[in-house]
Parts: structure tokens; C-alpha cells; sequence
């Protein structure tokens, strides 16, 4: 069965092509600037070479059918036809509280995506574009919705509630949903399945430009660190992570700034790039703090700390932890960061291998030593493969 994932944002389309035969990609890339003066398609067959085609594309319904086009072409294709394809897998942000698994689109799920909107305004509106692009250019085939809140809405209720007036969350679904589920959801199964213990208490962190961490048993999420928005929760490269909601109308009223303007440095410039003044990437804070720089070296440490303090908590509200996990761009591949954390969990029994962590960059590995009573690991993230694992999962 090949199947083709989508991730479609307001002006781009990325896709994957993968056979689930043996879970290989066939062929992925990205459409971008539709709509806009520009638009492009980098199309990169496995195995062959990659072609770019410059294009205008006034919607999503062209990109897609330039996709297939791409996807057929007799040089650079992988499939003789778009029959070929048996489903496609969509990435949806957003299904507020009514969906806590992936599900077959239908008029009902495009209402439920709709009535998102206003939770996640960039996301959920370019997603339901994408969906009907493939409606329009595949009839008939089924059209999976795979959520990123899916994983959060199965926290129980003292999780997930904000301690505020109850009628809000009755009103406007004002809760905590948590994102990146996707990811924590596949890397704590694929955790799972190396411990071999279906129940194991497992902690995902997921530490790139946005970083989340979520703690789950047998693979149902019990908590994890990001609210209503991706805003709250750890140290980010550019977002504060959590704050005392107070520190915004002191902000507001002493720099005279709305709270939309304050909600814009909340999540674009403040985590490692507010505290260090150098930047957002990690690697820069990285090198800025090996030179001796400060600021940099005390933005690091904050987060460090932050994560040390969501792993104690969970570890506490799970009543033990099997294993930590660590994925996304600096969890794949920061030895030292992830030494340094290791390096506070020392009262969990947590010890690790220098040898096998500094050699896990970017690829899957055990870091702890034989005897660490807790496994910890590094395993990449995969999103795509998700979603086609789940939209398998409902057309098989
Ligand atoms: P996102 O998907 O949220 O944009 P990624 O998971 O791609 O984020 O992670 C991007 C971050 O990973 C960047 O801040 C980058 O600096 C960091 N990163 C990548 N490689 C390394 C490395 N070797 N050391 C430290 N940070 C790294």
C-alpha cells in the first residue's frame, strides 16, 4: 500500500510518498510560495535525482496536481498512476476537543476542522485547503485526518484544566490540548517497542526550535508541557515557555503595548533568543556560550533547568519513569545538552554512556549504560511515518 502524507501551511504543501510495504519513502518534497509571485516544487525521488519545477500555482489545488504530476513523471516518478496511491494521510493541527484519534475525513470532520479555526488560526484553515485539493484531484479516495492534538486529549481532566472559571472551557473549549503529538505519539511507541513492557512510563522530550516534553503510560499521554497554544511549557528558541500571566500586563501597561504585541514577543522573541540576545538557533547560543558570553551560558542553563523540572514532575505524577527519550534537531543532536540534563538525574538512578551518546547524532540509540535504572534514548522523530502508520491503520 503507498501512501501519500500531506502537511499543507498557508503558502506550502510538503509531501511523502511512502510505501508500507518496508515503510521507505518513494519520494518527498515541497510546494511553495502558491499563491504568491515564485511558487516552486522540489520533488526528490529516492534513489534518483531531485528536479525542480518553477510554476505558477494560484492554489493548493494546482500544487497537488502538480505533486501527482511529479509523482507520475516519466523521468523522475515513482508510481505509473495516482491509482497507485491507496489513501493520503493529512497533518491537522487542530480538532478542539472532539477527535483524540486520527479519522476518515468526512463533511463532518471538514465542520469540526472549520470550527477550529479560531484554535489554531494558521494551521486548521490551510489544512482543510489541503484536504479538498486532494477531494478535487482524487475522488473517492479516502482522506485521513491525523491531529496533533490527538495525543493531549487523552490527558486526564487535572491535566489538562486550567484552574480558571470553568464556564470558559464550556464556552470556548478553553483547555490544555498540547502539540507535537504526533511526534510524542510515535517516539513513545517506538520506545515501547524496545523496552519489550507494553505498560512502560515513558518521558518524550522533544527538543527543537519549538520544545515540548510529555510523559505517557503505555503510550497514552498523561500530561505534557505545551497549553492551548505551543506557548506554554519549556524554554523555546524564540517562545517564553511558561510565565506568570501577570508579567504581561505589567509589560503592557509599562510599555504601553497591547496584549496582542505582548503575545508576540511571548512567542517570537523571547526562549533562548529573548534571554541570550545572540539568537534563536541552538548551535549559535551553543558556540556564543563556549566564547564565554554570559547571557548565553544563563539562557542555556534556563533551559536545561526547565527541562530538568518537567522531568522531575512527571516522573513524580506517573509514580516512576522506565525511560526518557530525547528527538527533534537538538535532542537528535546535542551530546553536551543532553549529557547535562542526564547529568541532573542522577537521584533517578539515570547514568549514562558517554561513548554511545556522543556517537547517537542524529540516528537511534540506547545512551544509558546497563545499569541506569531508567533506559534513556535517542530516537529521531518521524512524523510522516506516523501519519501513513495511522491512515494505514484506518483503511487496511
Ligand atoms: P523545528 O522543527 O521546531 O523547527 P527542529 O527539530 O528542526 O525544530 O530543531 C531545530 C533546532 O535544532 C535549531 O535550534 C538547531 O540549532 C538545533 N540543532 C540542530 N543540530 C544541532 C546540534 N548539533 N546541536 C545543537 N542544536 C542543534
Amino acid at each position: 500500500m503507498k501512501i501519500l502524507v500531506i502537511n499543507c501551511g498557508s503558502s506550502s504543501l510538503k509531501y511523502q510518498l511512502i510505501d508500507m510495504e518496508h515503510e521507505g519513502v518513494l519520494a518527498k518534497g515541497l510546494c511553495e510560495r502558491i499563491g504568491i509571485d515564485g511558487s516552486r516544487l522540489t520533488h526528490k525521488p529516492t534513489g534518483k535525482e531531485k528536479f525542480e519545477v518553477e510554476k505558477p500555482m494560484k492554489d493548493h489545488r494546482v500544487a497537488v496536481e502538480m505533486v501527482l504530476e511529479a509523482l507520475q513523471d516519466k523521468d523522475h516518478g515513482v508510481i505509473d498512476s495516482r491509482d497507485d496511491i491507496s489513501a493520503i494521510g493529512h497533518r491537522v493541527l487542530h480538532a478542539g476537543t472532539v477527535y483524540s484519534d486520527a479519522t476518515i475525513v468526512t463533511e463532518d470532520v471538514k465542520k469540526v476542522i472549520r470550527d477550529c479555526f479560531p484554535l489554531g488560526p494558521l494551521h486548521n484553515p490551510a489544512n482543510l485547503i489541503g484536504i479538498e485539493a486532494c477531494e478535487a484531484a482524487m475522488p473517492g479516495k479516502p482522506n485521513i485526518a491525523v491531529f496533533d492534538t490527538a495525543f493531549g486529549m487523552k490527558m486526564p481532566d487535572k491535566a489538562a484544566m486550567y484552574a480558571i472559571p470553568y464556564e470558559y472551557y464550556e464556552k470556548y473549549g478553553i483547555r490544555r490540548y498540547g502539540f507535537h503529538g504526533t511526534s510524542h505519539m510515535f517516539v513513545s511507541r517506538e520506545t515501547i517497542k524496545r523496552l519489550g513492557k507494553d505498560d512502560a512510563k515513558v518521558i518524550v522530550c522533544h527538543l527543537g526550535n519549538g520544545a515540548s516534553i510529555s510523559a505517557s503510560i503505555g503510550g497514552k499521554c498523561v500530561d505534557t508541557s505545551m497549553g492551548l497554544t505551543p506557548l506554554e511549557g519549556l524554554i523555546m528558541g524564540t517562545r517564553s515557555g511558561d510565565v506568570d500571566p501577570a508579567v504581561l500586563q505589567f509589560i503592557c501597561n509599562h510599555e504601553n503595548i497591547s496584549v496582542d504585541e505582548m503575545l508576540d514577543i511571548l512567542n517570537k522573541k523571547s526562549g533562548i533568543l529573548g534571554l541570550s540576545g545572540v539568537s534563536s538557533d541552538f548551535r549559535d547560543v551553543i558556540k556564543a556560550a563556549g566564547e564565554g558570553n554570559e547571557r548565553a551560558k544563563m539562557a542555556l542553563d534556563a533551559f536545561k533547568y526547565r527541562v530538568v523540572k518537567y522531568i522531575g514532575g512527571y516522573t513524580a505524577s506517573m509514580n516512576g519513569v522506565d525511560a526518557i527519550t530525547f528527538t527533534a534537531g537538538v535532542g537528535e543532536n546535542n551530546v553536551l545538552l543532553r549529557k547535562e540534563i542526564c547529568d541532573y538525574l542522577g537521584y533517578l538512578g539515570v547514568k549514562i554512556d558517554d561513548q554511545a551518546n556522543s556517537e547517537a547524532m542524529g540516528q537511534e540509540r540506547e545512551i544509558s549504560t546497563a545499569d541506569s535504572k531508567v533506559k534513556v534514548y535517542v530516537i529521531p522523530t518521524n512524523e510522516e511515518l506516523a501519519i501513513a502508520r495511522e491512515t494505514q491503520a484506518l483503511v487496511s
